[in-house]
């Protein structure tokens, strides 16, 4: 994401790439650019920038499950004290509260490494 230039109203939604003119795209050369001057347009990018940090979050919820499960069964192998430990909860909740509390640390790391960057500017 280029900074924003206070004359390059006009933003192209494949690629981001903000100019002064209306027009097709200088960069990639795909559709007519849109003006950020237009509340609609801006509501827009909104939109597209919310529905991809959605579409990320998922990927990660999903990625960090059988991570979060594999990483506990795994140190419940490697370090028996753990495993006796989680045993004692009745009903294997003491696993799967180890479960979960994996999965939550590897999704909360996997967003602080991969942070969300807005792709289109947001101080129009
Ligand atoms: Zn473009």
């Amino acid at each position: 994401m280029q900074p924003p230039h206070s004359q390059n109203h006009f933003v192209c939604l494949d690629c981001t790439f903000t100019q002064p003119q209306p027009g097709t795209c200088g960069r990639c050369g795909s559709d007519p650019v849109l003006d950020m001057r237009d509340p609609n347009v801006r509501e827009m990018c909104t939109e597209q920038d919310t529905d991809r940090r959605t579409k990320r979050d998922e990927l990660f919820r999903y990625v960090s499950i059988p991570v979060g499960i594999v990483l506990t069964l795994v140190v419940c192998v490697i370090v028996p004290p753990i495993a006796i430990l989680l045993g004692i909860v009745p009903f294997f909740f003491g696993y799967i509260l180890g479960m979960v509390g994996a999965t939550l640390v590897v999704m909360v790391l996997l967003k602080s490494i991969f942070p969300y960057r807005d792709r289109f500017p947001r101080n129009w």
